[in-house]
């Protein structure tokens, strides 16, 4: 139930045919809304074990069945009616990553990251961490990707010693908690070995319905933690986690409110309280040190196409923030900038695809700060150019920008592609902008 674009949804259906299961997709997007998906599972529908509902769901799909896998996107699946006539007709309902925690080989080597802002990047960063220090890391979960193949896969690359780095989402927890195992298949909860929680606040409403259920979702990643396993908190007064009970004999590690990781090589005091989570999580895997986490953390250059640190050269650091394509999330990666080095060293290209956005606030940075320059690019470029009374450069094309910054920069300023709109004006998504910004830097640069 639901194919969804982020891999999950490929990946139990192809880990299901692998087992030998005859499986039914359905999804109530159109196809022509999901082809990136089905081409991907098109050998399988061609070989006669997959087929698709697609457009719609229908009840007796969800009552003939041995089993539903639901995708962890489905809004109040409590109140959902094909769950619900599932439910009623006795058949299990589950989810990818319960498929795949239920399978993992060692328990005792799980770390699980659950909050409401920070998660891919602290996660990010754990992984990163014991990688580096020499361990074998598999990661998954909320990052996107097929977990149930990285876990049960026939070629799947874990074992015993493996750490689980699993990024998990209120929408997944919900998944994991006992009441939600149908009685036909009596299970316990889950709950990983060393649980992190960045931060609650509110969030995802629509799906949960009420923060207190989006909380409680939230608990599942401690509710089932056993004696000698740890949770990392924040130990700020206002952040629910460091109020949560714990069940017996479970190591609460509760970060001060100031713990932090300097000397990063991305920006931003969130990135270094994440680094501080990830740090803390590390250290209690006993793999690692205090000083070894922190030397490596410090070398983690961000998510792909997300603040991410792609080099420097002559001095001068490269940022790819592709993946901004509103207005806001541009000026919070130039809020990164403004303690360290200030925003008088930074050169920011905006612009792109028109979705209709209020553009003023991009063009406006020009005005109401000190930045090096902002670069114009793209079919917004001009409503842009003209939000800034003339003082952003409108360059049209990426390449364009690169070369007028090439010959303004001084060494210590920083080079920030950071749209605020989307891609498809020149790029086919945001990652093709992410990358020819790369390519460009090492060519115009390099
Ligand atoms: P998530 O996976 O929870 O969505 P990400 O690590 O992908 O979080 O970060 C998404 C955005 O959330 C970042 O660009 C930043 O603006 C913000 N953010 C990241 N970490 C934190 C944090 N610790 N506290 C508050 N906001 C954060």
């Amino acid at each position: 139930m639901g194919l969804g674009h982020f891999g999950g949804g490929v990946g139990v259906t192809r880990w299901l045919a692998a087992q030998g299961a005859t499986v039914l997709v359905t999804d109530l997007s159109p196809p022509d809304k999901l082809k990136p998906a089905i081409e991907q599972i098109r050998p399988l529908i061609d070989q006669g074990q997959v087929s698709l509902r697609l457009g719609e769901h229908n009840v007796s799909d969800f009552t003939t069945c041995d089993l539903v896998v639901a995708n962890p996107a489905v809004p109040k699946p409590w109140d959902n009616r094909f769950l619900r006539a599932a439910s009623a007709a006795g058949i299990p309902i589950t989810t990818e990553i319960r498929l795949a925690v239920e399978r993992l080989p060692n328990r005792a080597r799980t770390i699980a990251i659950t909050g409401s802002n920070g998660k891919s990047t602290s996660s990010a960063m754990i992984a990163h961490i014991l990688r580096h220090a020499g361990q074998e890391v598999v990661f998954g979960g909320n990052i996107g990707g097929s977990f149930i193949n990285d876990v049960a896969g026939s070629q799947a690359p874990i074992g015993p010693n493996t750490w689980v780095v699993l990024e998990l989402s209120s929408f997944m927890l919900h998944w994991l908690a006992a009441e939600q195992t149908p009685a036909r298949t009596p299970s316990a909860g889950w709950s990983p070995h060393i649980a992190v929680i960045t931060n609650i606040a509110p969030n995802h409403l629509d799906w949960h319905g009420s923060l207190e259920h989006y909380e409680a979702s939230k608990q599942q990643l401690v509710r089932d933690q056993r004696p000698g396993d740890i949770a990392v908190v924040h130990a700020t007064p206002e952040s629910g986690p460091a109020r949560w009970t714990l069940p017996p004999g479970v190591q609460r590690i509760a970060l001060a409110p100031d713990a932090a990781v300097s000397g990063l090589a991305i920006p931003g005091s969130h990135n270094r309280d994440n680094a501080a989570m990830a740090v803390a999580a590390c250290v209690a895997t006993r793999n690692v040190s205090r000083d070894v986490a922190e030397r490596i953390v410090r070398t983690f250059k961000g998510l792909p196409h997300r603040l991410e640190l792609i080099g420097e050269f002559r001095g001068v650091r490269f940022f790819n923030d592709s993946k901004s394509t509103t207005p806001d999330a541009t000026l919070l990666a130039a809020r990164a900038f403004a303690q360290d080095p200030g925003l008088r060293h930074v050169h920011l290209i905006v612009g792109g695809y028109d979705k209709g956005s209020d553009l003023a606030p991009l063009g406006r940075l020009a005005i109401d700060t000190n930045l090096a320059g902002l670069y114009a690019i793209g079919t917004t470029g001009p409503a842009i150019a003209a939000a800034s009374n003339g003082r952003a450069i409108e360059s049209q094309t990426l390449a364009a920008a690169m070369r007028a910054i090439a010959s303004r920069m001084k060494p210590g300023d920083i080079v920030l592609l950071s749209p605020g709109c989307a891609s498809w004006d020149q790029f086919e998504n945001y990652e093709h902008r992410g990358s020819t910004f790369a390519t460009l830097a090492q060519e115009i640069h390099g």
